[in-house]
């Protein structure tokens, strides 16, 4: 008898290929099979009749064989079975393709259910390569025991191979039983609050719902076990942070105010508001965690320099690491320009650029790689992620060690420009304060966006001409750096051609991507800014962050390939100044095979707020394309949309509660258990 930690090749009927499948998925034990759950349901809508099916149904109906029969294809290699099945008063052709043994399988006289959708051969209804099902017909029918389970036939994500999704479900099937002794962890005051269903009836009605509320109320109680996972896994976080001590930063008004004042403009409300949140925080003597959000635009840069000149003058050094070497090198730039009259060393370093020496510089400026190489900074009073959703947040806990000769936690900043509904971020950030830029600098416009076909082009590039004769500049984004033969996507290296030999050949246009070498990436970016280059080609290397306010004009090829929020991002590469500034989208085809598709892209005509277009995202495409990979795998946020505000809010605090309350856990071990295997992804010593 398997249990749930055995292989899952110890069960009957998986031999070394299938468990090689399994593997694949991520599945070696039986409990991580009960855990595989289902992407997606088949809906099959019961038909008695075999007469009156409409081409495009999704079917299941019951009927005896009265003829099978296989044969060769007119195409190499093609097999077909063809079968003729009958309730008594009508019959119903059937086909399958390339599943020969099926002849051998079913036999004329079989009772047989199956499920699938109806389609048409020689404009006769036809059922195409339905899954079926051989019944007793003394024992069972579809009217009683075997009835309507299958209507919501689950769908598993499979890797190419021979694992069908029937084997799948009939493993499930076998080992489902040993749900029951999956213990349940969540605490009863939660469930009953929450009207949850306990686990094991869950992963049951996951797996072979009778319902569709079945399906509701187990997508509910698991999603909702995930979220409670992930909040405790916060708060947990958060109160390790607050037992530790932080170099407290004191606020220095005077040369605060100077700074401000030596600025070619006004502050925005909400950066000064912002920057007075920050700067509160940093004065205690416990570590700061704040997440600031704030549209593309919004001027998070200055709000940074701020904290950063602060904690020079006191004497501390501040970190910040950016997602990207162009986008690093820019604010080292940037930030050494306003801090230019101020005895104040800033230093670069990343992979390929060092300038400065990092260790004796007052600010560090540099990628990933200064936790990579465990950089060394001693006496580190403030650290500041920029686009904070690229980095994952187990790396945070890594920035914050880089202070390794203290006890001291350095104070610490996140920058986030993907603006994201309140629920989401409590649940993805929970352990974070937020403080929120809700405004652009006066005298900004919104980017004129128009998403066009290919007929648009020649008066889209004209456009564009007689912008640059101006003396604007424009970026040019592909999806892809080298063409590939499976796509029709415009490539930057295969359209560099095009554009800078032939269309704009009396313009200076400049070619960037991953793949060009540091120096020339340098050059490259330095003489655009400079207004070397009138057009910059590139892959979305440009995506985050990098500012250069003559730029006013953007266009996107394959515009269908980004999602809305990126689709933003680089648009706001474009609304930097008072300048008018375009955005001009191409889908990769005209006739976009999917209408949805389009539609997606002309939210960005309407739409110029952060926090709409994620939204609209959220709703298209789920959250996984939105917020990159961080949290794939952790937390399905679609599933989100089943939680209120509230209740997530309520949970936050009970999951708070929880964490802090030692006696609670004694009294709930499961839980406890359930933390210390989250301690083991997340320690902070
Ligand atoms: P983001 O929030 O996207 O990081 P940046 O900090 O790069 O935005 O700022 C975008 C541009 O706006 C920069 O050129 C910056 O100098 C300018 N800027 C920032 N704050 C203001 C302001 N209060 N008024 C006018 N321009 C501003
Ligand atoms: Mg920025």
């Amino acid at each position: 008898m398997p249990s749930l930690n055995s292989n899952l090749q110890e069960l009957a009927g998986v031999g070394e290929k299938t468990s090689k499948l399994l593997k694949k998925l991520g599945l070696n034990t039986v409990l991580d099979l009960i855990f595989y759950l289902p992407f997606r349901y088949q809906e099959y809508k019961e038909s008695d009749s075999l007469a009156e099916l409409e081409t495009g149904e999704n079917v299941k109906i019951e009927g005896e064989l009265v003829l099978i029969k296989g044969r060769r294809g007119k195409r190499k290699g093609l097999w077909i079975t063809e079968a003729i099945i009958s309730n008594g008063i009508e019959d119903l052709k059937v086909i399958w393709f390339n599943q020969p043994y099926i002849s051998k399988t079913l036999k004329p006289g079989d009772r047989l259910v199956l499920s699938g959708k109806i389609g048409a051969s020689y404009g006769q209804p036809t059922m195409m390569s339905p899954e079926y099902e051989r019944i007793n017909p003394q024992t069972q029918t579809r009217k009683e025991g075997a009835k309507s389970k299958e209507d919501f036939q689950p769908v598993y994500r499979l890797t190419e191979g021979h694992l069908s999704q029937k084997k799948l479900r009939q493993m499930i099937k076998k080992v489902i039983p040993l749900s029951s002794s999956i213990p349940e962890w969540l605490p009863s005051e939660i469930n009953e609050k929450l009207n949850l269903i306990p686990l094991n009836e869950a992963l049951i009605k996951i797996h072979f719902p009778e319902n569709e509320s079945d399906i509701l109320e187990a997508k509910r109680r698991l999603a909702f076990s995930n979220l409670f996972l992930r909040q405790l896994k916060s708060q947990s976080i958060k109160s390790s942070l607050k037992k530790r001590n932080a170099p407290p930063i004191e606020f220095k008004e005077k040369e605060t105010q100077d700074f401000v004042n030596s600025l070619p403009f006004k502050l925005t409300n909400d950066q000064k508001k912002t920057a007075w949140e920050i700067l509160k925080d940093l004065e205690k003597n416990k570590a700061m965690s704040r997440l600031l959000e704030g549209d593309v635009g919004s001027g998070k840069t200055l709000v940074v320099a701020i904290a950063m000149l602060n904690t020079a003058l006191n004497k501390k050094k501040a970190a910040l690491m950016v997602p990207s070497e162009i986008l690093a090198s820019q604010h080292f730039k940037t930030i050494s320009k306003l801090l230019e009259n101020y005895d104040i060393s800033v230093a670069l370093k990343t992979r390929s650029y060092k300038i400065n020496d990092y260790k004796k510089a007052d600010i560090i400026i540099g990628t990933q790689s200064l936790i990579q190489n465990k950089a060394n900074i001693k006496n580190l009073g403030l650290v500041v992620v920029d686009e904070q959703h690229r980095f994952g947040v187990n790396q945070r806990k890594k920035i914050i060690d880089l202070n390794k000769d203290k006890d001291d936690l350095p104070h610490f900043l996140s920058l986030s420009a993907t603006p994201i509904p309140r629920s989401l971020s409590l649940a993805l950030y929970g352990d974070l304060d937020f403080s929120l830029i809700n405004e652009l600098p006066v005298g900004r416009k919104v980017t004129t966006t128009k998403v066009l076909k290919e007929k648009d082009r020649d008066s889209c590039y004209d456009f564009i001409k007689e912008k640059i004769d101006l003396g604007q500049q424009a970026f040019f984004v592909y999806p892809l750096v080298s063409a590939s033969d499976k796509m029709s996507l415009k490539s930057v290296k295969e359209e560099y051609d095009n554009i800078a030999n032939d269309i704009f050949r009396d313009y200076k246009v400049g070619l960037i991507h991953g793949k060009i070498k540091k120096d020339e990436k340098e050059k490259i970016m330095n003489d655009f800014a400079d207004k070397k280059i009138d057009i910059l080609m590139a892959t979305t290397v440009i995506e985050v962050g990098i500012n250069v306010p003559n730029a006013t004009l953007i266009l996107i090829e394959g515009a269908e390939r980004f999602g809305l929020s990126q689709l933003h991002q680089l648009r706001g590469r474009v609304n930097r100044s008072d300048k008018e500034s375009f955005c001009f989208l191409f889908p990769s085809k005209d006739d976009l095979k999917n209408e949805k598709t389009l539609e997606r892209l002309k939210a960005l005509e309407d739409n110029h707020k952060g926090i709409d277009l994620a939204k609209i995202d959220l709703d298209l495409r789920g959250s996984g394309e939105v917020f990159g990979s961080i949290q794939s795998g952790f937390l399905d946020l679609g599933a989100l949309s089943l939680f209120s505000l509230e209740t997530i809010k309520r949970s936050q605090k009970f999951a708070q509660k929880i964490i802090e309350d030692d006696e609670y856990l004694d009294k709930h071990p499961v839980i406890k258990d359930k933390l210390k295997n989250l301690d083991r992804d997340f320690h902070l010593e």
